[in-house]
């Protein structure tokens, strides 16, 4: 079937790119500027390089309009705040003195002064510095960064559109200043912020934009009705400017639920839509409002965030829908690109046939472009990409990786007594009482201990092939050795080997499953100049051997003290890894706990008493609209019972959680049955023991007494008097004290010191009981 010219005047955009550059360019530049060891002038010339090449690779791709202002030196709602003046109070003399140094100063603070708090952009895995406003905030408008940038992509003879976070956005992703009172909302000062965007808008516009896009990703989440006016007054008011460029409203992420009416009457020029799959409401929505008449559509139809290749001819029906809808659609990824890696070509150690199903930024680009040429040539026009494209998907749809007939069947024969303990949690709790013998108030730690130096030096030896595998577990075995003594001498009560072994949590295991993928190249920035690669779930899960068993038990040869088993648990798998799209996610979590549980059965096997499957992302993956979290929390609570339900009553599992607050979800933590948690709550004093006992919570819980953040080692008092306010909310019979997360970033010198303060303020609280 071929369809015939409808769009004559389709474009291919996107929203954002890159920024590190193929080689980390940026990192490195920003890394050597702040150690000194090279100049301000050099890092703005790297900079301006990348941002060349960048535009350079999308106008080659064959992208019409290419974002300006989305490059950041840090990060873009950073680069907002100083947009709009709001640089905090303690920042403004070094923001004065140096504009370059006081950006560095709020984002990673200096000796005297902290840096604004970090956060996680929406359910993505970047963060972002979160703006710190009052009823005192004062905003003035620096158009500066935005009409450089736009100023070199005209130069170069491109069509840019400057791209800015909107203003509900920044808002509220904004939080009260130190000092404002905790119930201020920053959303009051929305009279305030407008005429400021006004004048960045009359700015942009000066310097040649013909369109900009406001990025509005805050009104996918779920909105109060004075929210939804406030939106709606804020893009009357900027649509109602005489001096500005067309507005695009953008929204991404999710459906745009009750915002949609509300932005589709709004008089600006056209509104960017999410269209991918999880946000395909957005199709029927935009048809009940009668369209965008007289407006530009840009369809978000490629997804932005995953790594796999799009199915053009289910894109382009989506697409030839939506022709009609609005005076002009335009196709562009539905997010910007910062969340994927540059480009699949850079991968040497993926096999060809799978590389053809992985799409990273410079790929996604592509799929745009044709998509473009097809909605607004015909089908015709672009044959050859849609046979390839075809060819490719049914590779993967066919392929063995995908489907493992031995995978598919044990979790299709899965029972609900599978994910269940065989005994309820009190007599487990009795069984393990008189198993392990511990104390009141035990002591333990989450996991980690000091990631060295040395031990960092010997795991690129061994990769660079400068020490073989004998001599490298020779070094992890010496430092479990030091791990477990220094716990023993200490008084810990429950011993952990210290996970020396491990590169990082997710890596680590996903590197000894069957069915991941770990790529050489695949950095994307997480924040500031820290990239991670996270690995790639590709095809069906599962674990060909123990994975953990031999560190753990040959930590339990050196002590008399019980040794905790350490995993990683399948929801925090899942969300630190690019994940398949071809099925549920509560599938794909299904194998991997299946997986898990082959270890954790293994480790009790093996003489383990007490295993820890943490689940650090159990709360941050949750959907950012309500109505969708309890299909999420039923699917990941019963992954994590299926990992650690197949042992014994007397079996100890352990699980933790950290990053966030966990008010919302103390039911789905208490759906985890596990016997023990631990959670980050230092900062807090206390406050997750308080939202336990609020909630009824009956096993044991480890609100963390040391907060592992700094090198600052809290003293025994404080962690006693901690540990005071935790017995307030749960009884000294379950109550487990141990610091807030692990230790790998910390050093020997403060973690021995607090660990020791930690075990001295148990037995003085204990002495108390
Ligand atoms: N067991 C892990 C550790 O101690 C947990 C890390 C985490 O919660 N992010 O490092
Ligand atoms: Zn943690």
């Amino acid at each position: 079937m071929t369809t015939k010219p409808a769009a004559a005047t389709a474009r291919a955009t996107v929203y954002g790119y890159p920024r590190q550059g193929q080689s980390r360019a940026l990192k490195k530049a920003i890394e050597g500027y702040w150690k000194g060891r090279i100049t301000a002038d050099a890092l703005h010339a790297t900079a301006a390089d990348l941002r060349r090449t960048n535009w350079q690779q999308l106008t080659d791709a064959g992208i019409n309009e290419v974002p300006t202002g989305d490059f950041s030196y840090y990060d873009h709602v950073l680069d907002t705040t100083v947009m709009v003046g709001a640089i905090p109070a303690r920042h403004r003399e070094a923001a004065e003195a140096d504009a370059l140094d006081g950006y560095f100063a709020m984002a990673r603070g200096t000796q005297d002064v902290a840096p604004l708090e970090m956060t996680k952009w929406f359910d993505t895995n970047y963060h972002y510095l979160v703006p710190e406003l009052g009823p005192d905030t004062v905003f003035t408008a620096d158009s500066k960064k935005q009409v450089a940038e736009l100023t070199e992509a005209l130069a170069l003879g491109l069509t840019a559109r400057p791209v800015l976070v909107g203003p509900l956005t920044y808002l509220l992703l904004a939080k009260p200043a130190p000092g404002v009172a905790a119930d201020f909302e920053p959303l009051t000062l929305l009279d305030r912020l407008l005429p400021v965007y006004a004048e960045v808008l009359a700015d942009v516009r000066a310097a040649g934009a013909e369109w900009v896009q406001l990025d509005e990703p805050a009104l996918v989440q779920d909105r109060t009705p004075a929210e939804l006016t406030a939106a709606t007054r804020a893009y009357h008011d900027l649509g109602a400017l005489t001096d500005r460029p067309k507005l695009l409203i953008a929204s991404y992420f999710d459906r745009l639920g009750d915002a949609l009416p509300a932005l589709a009457k709004a008089p600006v020029d056209g509104l960017a839509l999410d269209f991918t799959d999880a946000a395909a409401a957005n199709l029927d929505a935009l048809a009940a409002v009668g369209g965008l008449p007289g407006k530009r559509l840009v369809a978000g139809i490629v997804n932005g965030r995953n790594i796999w290749i799009n199915d053009l001819a289910k894109s382009l029906a989506t697409l030839g829908t939506l022709l009609g809808l609005a005076d002009r659609v335009d196709v562009a990824a539905s997010c910007s690109l910062l969340h994927v890696p540059l480009d699949t070509a850079a991968e040497r150690d993926i096999e060809p046939q799978i590389l053809r199903w992985l799409a990273f930024a410079r790929q996604k680009t592509a799929e745009v472009v044709t998509l473009a040429k097809g909605l607004a040539h015909g089908t015709d026009a672009i044959t050859g990409e849609l046979a390839a494209n075809r060819a490719d998907l049914a590779a993967r749809a066919n392929s063995p990786i995908t489907h493992d007939p031995a995978v598919r069947a044990r979790a299709a024969a899965v029972t609900d007594t599978d994910a269940r303990r065989c005994q309820p949690y009190a007599e487990r709790a009795a069984a393990q009482r008189a198993h392990l013998g511990l104390p009141l108030l035990p002591t333990t730690t989450i996991g980690s201990f000091p990631q060295t130096t040395e031990l960092r030096t010997a795991r690129a030896d061994l990769r660079a092939g400068r020490i073989d595998t004998a001599a490298y577990e020779e070094r992890i075995k010496t430092e479990i050795q030091e791990v477990i003594s220094f716990q023993d001498k200490a008084g810990l009560d429950v011993l952990v080997h210290g996970e020396p072994e491990r590169n990082d949590m997710v890596q680590y295991f996903a590197e000894q499953l069957t069915g991941y993928l770990a790529t050489q190249h695949g950095w994307v920035q997480s924040y500031g100049t820290r990239y991670v690669r996270p690995p790639i779930l590709a095809g069906d899960i599962s674990r060909p051997e123990p994975m953990t068993v031999r560190w753990t038990t040959y930590a339990r040869s050196l002590t008399s003290k019980p040794v905790k088993g350490m995993l990683t648990g399948p929801v925090t798998m899942l969300a630190w890894s690019f994940v398949r799209d071809d099925q549920p996610l509560g599938d794909t979590a299904r194998q991997v706990a299946f997986a898990l549980r082959d270890e954790v059965n293994d480790l009790e096997a093996a003489g383990t008493s007490v295993i820890q499957v943490d689940e650090p992302a159990l709360r941050e993956t949750l959907p950012l609209r309500v109505a969708d979290r309890p299909a999420y929390l039923a699917w990941a609570t019963e992954a994590f019972r299926l990992s650690t339900s197949g042992v014994r009553p007397d079996t100890q599992i352990h699980t933790h959680m950290c990053y966030a607050e966990f008010g919302d979800i103390v039911e789905a933590i208490d759906a985890l049955d596990a016997d023990v948690i631990s959670l980050e709550a230092a900062r807090s004093h206390m406050q997750v023991a308080r939202e336990l006992a609020a909630h009824g919570y009956p096993r044991e819980a480890g609100p963390g007494v040391y907060d592992i953040h700094s090198p600052r080692v809290p003293s025994a008092q404080e962690a006693a008097e901690l540990l005071r306010a935790g017995l307030k909310a749960i009884p000294a019979e379950r109550l487990w004290v141990n610091p807030d997360c692990g230790l790998k970033t910390r050093g020997w010198p403060e973690t021995r010191a607090s660990l020791e303060n930690l075990v001295a303020a148990a037995r003085t609280v204990r002495e108390e009981l």
